[in-house]
């Protein structure tokens, strides 16, 4: 058995937090091994979300994810430019579709302020009509520094970055079990072929994002107790049939509901249109879209473009929300946190990493950085 940790630092999993995280501790001097459990990187959440680049308007004021998404976006508009990664400041505009939504859309407006996002503007509906003809609204926000992004891109170019400092990737490899060590953690991790080895590091980064929680179990963490029980909260999303007559040219989003944002209009980089995702509360991680959704989305859809027919919605992909907030629970913040308090010094637990987790990236992994001492 060795006794001296044989790197710095091992991460679980190679999603856009992962390697963000790899490219930070990395870049600051550390040894790091990644362990993933995939054939290749970002198979997991990162390649199954919206790709918007949010501003920073939704959560709570002072919240991490609040703070952490408008430290991530302007990081990221920064590293699109210079790794070349596919990004477009697209803009959007939040719809109020009733009079008697706008008080919810003026008390948006000012959380939006309130975080610190730029730009901001509330419009009339002869305002919006002008910019998007297609589009119903009473009254709308506008907010000019929402983007999309190529998410897959984007979590890759960390991984460029990390293995230029040096750092060290192991695909196929499950990790299993997390065993405490004076000098650290043995992390032990099985590959397909179902042999078994160990690392031993002196620093673990928990960043498996929807098994984040079973991680946290097995370093022997009660996660019921901790408030680390994750819930899987699927999304599904439906493309516009080619042909139907849609146009716009910002994303469009409802006025947020508890548990999401409101089944809202996307933009890929070729201007397709994309509506999702909902949210449907799941027992295991699946991604089949139920064709017959297409009525009830084209319902939501018709309170913003009341042109919409269900025929139009063509079943696109799902992802998978790792959600701390069950069904009907209130705002559940980002747990990041070194978990020395628990008896496991060098031990970094990311959990709940849901929206805006892609755009909050580059922040995420500069706290894990400074809580491991890799300022
Ligand atoms: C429907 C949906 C829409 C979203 N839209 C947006 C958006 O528009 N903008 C935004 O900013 N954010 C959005 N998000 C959030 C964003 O996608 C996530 O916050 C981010 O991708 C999380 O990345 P991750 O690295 O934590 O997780 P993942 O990408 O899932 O990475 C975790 C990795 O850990 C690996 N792993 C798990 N268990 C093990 C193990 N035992 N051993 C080894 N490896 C393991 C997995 O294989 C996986 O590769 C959305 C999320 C969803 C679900």
């Amino acid at each position: 058995m060795t006794t001296c940790p044989e790197v710095d630092v091992v991460i679980i999993g190679a999603g856009v937090i992962g390697l963000a995280c790899a490219a930070s501790l990395a870049g600051r001097g550390a040894s790091v091994v990644v362990l993933e459990r995939e054939g290749q990187t970002c198979t997991g959440v990162t390649s199954r979300n919206s790709q918007v680049v949010h501003a920073g308007i939704y959560n709570p004021v002072g919240s991490l994810k609040s703070l952490l998404c408008v430290e991530g976006r302007h990081d990221l508009v920064e590293r699109c430019q210079r790794w070349n990664v596919p990004y477009q400041k697209v803009g959007k505009l939040i719809v109020a579709s009733e009079a008697a939504d706008q008080s919810r859309l003026e008390e948006l407006f000012e959380r939006g302020r309130a975080n610190g996002v730029e730009g901001l503007r509330c419009l009339e509906a002869s305002q919006v009509q002008a910019m998007e003809p297609q589009l119903h609204a009473a009254a709308a926000i506008e907010s000019p520094e929402t983007g999309i992004v190529d998410a897959v891109a984007y979590a890759r170019s960390f991984w460029t970055e990390a293995e230029q400092a040096g750092a060290v990737m192991a695909l196929c490899s499950e990790v299993i079990r997390i065993e405490a060590h004076p000098h650290g953690y043995q992390v032990v991790a099985r590959n397909s072929e179902s042999e078994e080895s160990g690392v031993l590091a002196a620093a673990v980064v928990n960043a498996a994002g929807l098994d984040a929680d079973e991680m946290a179990a097995k370093l022997g963490i009660d996660v019921d107790d901790a408030g680390y029980r994750l819930h899987r909260c699927k999304g599904d999303y439906f493309s516009l049939a080619p042909g139907s007559p849609l146009q716009l040219a910002h994303l469009i989003y409802p006025l947020p509901e508890v548990a999401g944002l409101g089944i809202h209009a996307t933009l890929d980089f070729d201007g397709r249109l994309r509506f999702g995702p909902d949210t449907e509360y799941v027992d295991r991680t699946h991604f089949n879209v139920d064709p017959a959704k297409a009525e009830v989305f084209s319902s939501a859809i018709a309170r913003y473009l009341p042109e919409v027919e269900p025929s139009w919605l063509v079943p696109d992909y799902a992802g998978v929300r790792p959600k701390l907030a069950g069904p009907g629970e209130a705002f559940r913040d980002f747990v990041i946190q070194e978990e020395s308090a628990r008896g496991f010094p060098g031990f970094v637990n990311l959990i709940g990493i849901e929206s805006p987790g892609l755009t909050a990236a580059t922040a995420i992994a500069r706290r894990v950085s400074q809580s491991l001492s890799y300022a």
